[in-house]
């Protein structure tokens, strides 16, 4: 990318940005041009027209979108997002990204990603109940077992999913089939560990690159921005490492301690605070101050576009660890590379939650209950593997490690779809 209006252009658009992408990794690799035009669309992509009863006896109709992007290695995996913001585009790139997450992590299963346009947080419990079995309807005839198991996404939850597997198990025959959906809560076929994988994950992948880079971890100094659902577990596996969290943020306000903070006793105080903000012994700092602190590894996990190319030569960190979907623009990224800084992309450090929701699928299957240790290991030996096979190829192609992980997934798909052959 040269010039800042296309770094915002990209980034406003997410598909062109799949595209780009995809385009730029075809090139690295010599991807043949028939399987490049195949992986540039989502193989269907479904809009949907939703009716649903509001509480006030209004009717109100809402659009709901499923993408299909590949399922050359298996049935397409994605979940489902609540937004005003939702947008074809949007859905169609998040699908492209699923395929290649998969296949990173090198799990049998392609990628498709869904959402509907609404806002969640002006609807009753009642309203969102009616809306989300409305969707499971609509989409009924194109997700299943084997052929598309989404998952929770931006503003749902395993409320929502617990509804679809209700709504489809009823449909389909009527017995329960917890495995069409995931991220469901235990009591119906959750996976133990899956709240916590996605920071998990997070923490694996920091350990095997602070190997590759000679980097000791107990004398390792972490920040964190976004101390939510991923940002905690990422802290509390660091911390658990030897390393020392000294700075964090959430909405509210970021703060640094440079002797290190205890992670739980900081949850306990966002958990009664609702932020980390005002935590005992912290001083205060500006968000922009806390991308730039002086550390061993720095996670972003709050938000998109937060590296961007006016703060990227100010990151002072050997690893970025990308909890987060997207915290780096593409011109921060070069720049970021340039400085070589080790980034671990988003698709591969956040990726321990859809290799969880692969092993609640694998469970629901089989109709049995894995322990949280066997989960937990077989989550790392998953990782371990693709970090190592991802940094290899960075080695290989001389190219950072984003664009080495989606040419190892683009290789994954292609090859699969080269030996199945095009047929009908
Ligand atoms: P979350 O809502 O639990 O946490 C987000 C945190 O970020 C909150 O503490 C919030 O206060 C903070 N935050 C928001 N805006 C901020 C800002 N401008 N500055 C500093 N902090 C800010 O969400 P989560 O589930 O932890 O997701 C965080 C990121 O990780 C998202 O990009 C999400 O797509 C990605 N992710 C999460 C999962 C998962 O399983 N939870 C999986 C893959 C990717």
């Amino acid at each position: 990318m040269s010039s800042s209006s296309n770094d915002k252009k990209l980034t406003d658009n997410p598909y062109q940005m799949a595209l780009k992408q995809l385009e730029e990794t075809a090139k690295l690799i010599g991807l043949d041009p028939g399987i490049h035009k195949i992986l540039s669309k989502p193989k269907r992509v479904l809009t949907v027209s939703l009716p649903v009863k509001m509480d006030n006896g209004d009717i109100e109709v809402f659009t709901g979108f499923r993408s299909q992007h590949n399922n050359a290695r298996g049935p397409y995996k994605g979940g489902i997002r609540y937004h005003p913001q939702v947008s074809i585009e949007e859905v169609m790139a998040l699908s492209m990204w699923m395929t290649w997450k998969s296949a990173i992590v090198d799990i049998p299963l392609g990628g498709g990603k869904g959402g509907i346009i609404c806002d969640p947080k002006v609807m009753s419990k009642l309203e969102r109940e009616r809306l989300t079995r409305r969707y499971a309807h609509a989409i009924s005839d194109i997700i299943g077992p084997y052929t598309d198991i989404p998952a929770p996404d931006v503003y749902t939850g395993s409320e929502e999913m617990a509804w679809i597997m209700d709504t489809y198990s009823t449909l389909k025959g009527n017995y329960v089939q917890p495995e069409v959906i995931t991220g469901k809560p235990i009591s119906i076929g959750g996976s133990l560990g899956r709240t916590e994988a996605t920071g998990r994950g997070v923490g694996f992948t920091v350990r095997e690159a602070a190997k590759k880079l000679n980097i000791q971890m107990n004398d390792a100094t972490v920040v964190v921005q976004g101390f939510g659902n991923a940002g905690q577990f990422a802290a509390q596996l660091v911390q658990d490492q030897g390393a020392k969290m000294i700075a964090v943020s959430d909405t509210q306000g970021a703060i640094l301690n440079k002797k290190g903070f205890q992670i739980n006793e900081l949850i306990r105080y966002k958990n009664e605070n609702n932020t980390v903000k005002g935590f005992p012994g912290a001083t205060e700092i500006s968000n922009e101050e806390l991308l730039t602190t002086e550390c061993t590894v720095l996670i972003p996990a709050a938000l998109e576009n937060q590296i961007t190319k006016n703060n990227a030569s100010k990151i002072n960190t050997k690893i970025v660890a990308e909890a987060a979907n997207g915290p780096t623009t593409p011109e921060a990224d070069d720049i970021l590379y340039q400085n070589k800084i080790l980034v671990i992309p988003d698709v591969l450090a956040n990726s321990g939650g859809v290799t969880v929701s692969y092993f609640e699928w694998l469970q629901n299957l089989r109709r049995e209950y894995w322990t949280e240790n066997y989960v937990n290991e077989r989550l790392d030996n998953i990782l371990t593997k693709a970090f190592g096979e991802v940094y290899d190829m960075h080695l290989q192609y001389n190219t950072n490690m984003r664009t080495a992980s989606i040419a190892l997934a683009v290789n994954r798909v292609a090859e699969a779809i080269k030996i199945r052959g095009i047929w009908p």
